[in-house]
């Protein structure tokens, strides 16, 4: 199990606001929101950074995106939304636990800084 504060979150050690949660996966409220919807959907597989993904991992990869898609919708995020991963200290990742970042409810630019 990952020491990171997501596995802290995984294992309910500490609170987030959990919007969604199954066996492999779960979905909680961004801490310091950067849209008006920021939510990060994370494996509870420990895996550090999607650098290190293995092809063991193919299905939970993919498992992960159907699960931003499914919290993008029941989050109402219908006009779109973005799906972002920072890997690696260049890719300005702070959590060393996988994660995507959902993000909607307003108009995104483009490039990110
Ligand atoms: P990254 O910079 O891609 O590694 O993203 C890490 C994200 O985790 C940031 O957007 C933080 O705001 C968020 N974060 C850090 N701690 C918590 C927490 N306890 N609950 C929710 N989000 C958090």
């Amino acid at each position: 199990m990952s020491d990171t504060i997501f596995g802290k979150i995984i294992r309910k050690e500490i609170p987030a606001d959990i919007v969604y949660e199954d066996d492999k996966s779960l979905a909680f409220k961004d801490i310091s929101p950067q849209a008006p919807v920021h939510i990060l959907v994370i494996p509870k597989k420990p895996i550090v950074r999607l650098s290190e993904a293995t092809p063991e991992d193919h299905a939970l990869m993919g498992h992960l995106l159907l699960i931003a898609k499914r919290v993008a919708d029941q989050e109402g995020l219908s006009n779109g939304y973005r799906v972002v991963i920072n890997n690696g200290v260049e890719g300005g990742q702070t959590v060393d636990h996988l994660h995507l970042h959902i993000m909607g409810g307003r108009q995104m630019t483009w490039p990110p800084g």
